[in-house]
């Protein structure tokens, strides 16, 4: 299920850099995750990046996305045409 980012969040902007989907972007007043690109980091990292980083725990999974690792696996493959993922 992608992650989302909650209003403890800061704009501390640490967690952006860190997302090799690009899912994370500044909203007008917090960050913010693009569901359509947030595997939980699966097909790079065994876990989520932006929540192990965020000292505020404001990176948690969203439950209005809820989706099988298969269907994680399979949107990183279109985001990333071509390329081998690295953790499955
Ligand atoms: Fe990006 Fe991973 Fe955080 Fe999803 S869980 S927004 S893919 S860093």
């Amino acid at each position: 299920m992608a992650y989302k980012i909650t209003e403890e969040c800061t704009n501390c902007g640490a967690c952006e850099s860190e997302c090799k989907n690009e899912a994370i972007k500044k909203g007008e007043t917090i960050y913010i995750i693009d569901p359509e690109r947030c595997t939980e980091c699966i097909g790079w990292y065994e876990s989520s990046k932006c929540a192990e980083l965020c000292v505020l725990n404001a990176c948690v999974p969203d439950p209005a996305h809820k989706e099988t690792r298969e269907q994680l696996l399979a949107k990183w493959k279109k985001i990333h045409p071509g390329k081998t993922p690295q953790a499955t």
